[in-house]
């Protein structure tokens, strides 16, 4: 949920009618692939731990990403704004 602090720079922060996807810099479409590939990153570029907490994250952006479209679909009937 910490990807929402992109919402701060936005005025007002929060609009439920407002499609995040592709409004909040966090939120750009372009992004989404960056977001998968932190959840393959190889275990050899750091320590266990530390690519598992990484694998996470990505796994978690992309799951928000997903609730956020669905969001975007039910409020505004679009995917994306
Ligand atoms: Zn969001």
């Amino acid at each position: 949920m910490a990807v929402d602090a992109d919402h701060l720079l936005a005025n007002p922060i929060y609009d439920p009618m407002r499609c995040s996807i592709g409004f909040h810099p966090l939120h750009e479409p372009l992004l989404f692939p960056l977001y998968l590939a932190l959840c393959f990153i190889p275990k050899q570029w750091s320590s266990e731990r530390a690519v598992v907490i990484i694998r996470c994250i990505g796994l978690g952006l992309l799951i928000h990403m997903g609730l956020d479209a669905i969001d975007c679909r039910i409020n505004t009937g679009a995917w994306t704004s």
